[in-house]
């Protein structure tokens, strides 16, 4: 095979508009679950990407904790900052390898949208209140947002958003909750996790870029909250290395502790974005793939190189063990999952404390779910003093 015809910027050149053939095309979209004409001047993963920005879930997540609370200071990301990075980093890699931007931005601003309150401690919370209930898992309640609990459309539940946005949304999914997918939508996007075949390539970056961003802006916020020092994050090789180079280039910058944190944030994830584009295209030209569908059949082709990988989950470990597990976060974590727990129990006692619709749910479980999932950190807090008449965190 002439491996030159392989490359994606020749691949792109036949398709027009800098656009990969592996790339999803809006004009030959899967389609939405339920028919809806053409808009007439948007394509269809632009009109996600609005639809998903007007939705009350993305609103929300300016106040859903990312690993700080919301109340501990007005500089840490919150859900929402993170999904703009994540959208910013997952565009400019999608231009250079002529992905489509504008599903990766629909993606990117989606993929958070069914986290609960106060982050993972609260997910987890969460799944243990329904662990005999079909348990709880973000990706799938993201899904469950964009698919049924927004209401804004006179005749359908949830935003009606096209399949490769869908797609992209649910970056993982159990085999059970796959078969239970299936049951409603055969052959839709659960069907992957039991073929076990790839999502489209802007959906395979999606996750590239979440995994970039929460390593540099953990770094950042981390720093920030004096949780960990820079002379920690040195034991760690992609930190160390461009922390180095920084000082080399610039030894007047010793005295200015946080332009160099910043300039050496900048630069590991300039490296990482260089790596994955030219890790990409030497994947697909490699795997020989010509279409999406092809592309589909093939392992993972948007990746980190092995050595970039490793590092990238040595930073990972560091930040897991040193961060996530400090004892001052796993502190707020225990009274974030203590004030799910208790809110849980309060509404299933009285589940009339919910909204009408709420309440009104055949499902009481999942309903309590979909409504604590859906909270903000400060409104959990607000109902959960109300409920119980004690004040935590
Ligand atoms: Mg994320």
């Amino acid at each position: 095979m002439d491996n030159e015809a392989l490359d994606l910027s020749v691949l792109a050149s036949q398709r027009g508009a800098n656009l990969s053939a592996l790339a999803c095309d809006p004009a030959r979209t899967r389609g939405r679950r339920f028919a809806e004409p053409d808009a007439p001047t948007r394509n269809a993963f632009q009109r996600d990407r609005d639809r998903i920005v007007h939705s009350t879930a993305f609103r929300r997540l300016v106040y859903k904790t990312q690993v700080f609370l919301n109340h501990e200071g007005d500089l840490f990301r919150t859900r929402l900052t993170h999904s703009l990075e994540v959208a910013q980093l997952g565009r400019s890699i999608a231009r250079t390898l002529g992905l489509h931007e504008d599903l990766v931005e629909a993606v990117a601003l989606a993929h958070d949208l069914g986290h609960t309150p106060f982050g993972h401690a609260g997910q987890d919370a969460l799944n243990e209140c329904m662990r005999d209930h079909g348990g709880f898992e973000h990706n799938l309640q993201s899904l469950r947002v964009v698919d049924k609990l927004e209401e804004r459309y006179p005749a359908f539940d949830g935003l009606n958003l096209s399949f490769e946005t869908r797609e992209g949304v649910l970056k993982h999914c159990s085999r059970a909750n796959a078969e239970h997918l299936e049951l409603t939508e055969p052959g839709g996007v659960g069907r992957r996790f039991i073929d076990r075949t790839q999502p489209s390539l802007e959906a395979q970056l999606c996750n590239v870029a979440d995994a970039i961003a929460y390593n540099a802006h953990d770094i950042d916020d981390g720093v920030r909250s004096g949780l960990i020092s820079t002379e920690q994050l040195l034991e760690v090789e992609l930190f160390a290395h461009y922390h180095q180079q920084t000082l080399l280039e610039h030894p007047g910058l010793s005295q200015k502790p946080r332009r160099v944190l910043y300039e050496t944030i900048r630069r590991m994830l300039s490296d990482q974005v260089y790596d994955v584009i030219d890790t990409t295209r030497q994947a697909v030209a490699q795997a020989g793939v010509r279409t999406l569908d092809e592309a589909r059949l093939a392992g993972p082709l948007v990746a980190f190189s092995a050595e970039m990988k490793a590092r990238s989950s040595e930073l990972k470990k560091f930040l897991f063990v040193q961060l996530y597990r400090h004892p001052q976060v796993m502190h707020t974590t225990g009274q974030a999952q203590q004030a799910v727990q208790e809110l849980f129990a309060a509404y299933m006692a009285q589940p009339s404390e919910m909204t009408a619709d709420f309440a009104a749910n055949a499902d009481l479980h999942r309903s309590v779910a979909d409504y604590i999932a859906g909270m903000t950190d400060r409104f959990a807090l607000r109902e959960h003093e109300r409920l119980t008449g004690r004040k935590l965190l």
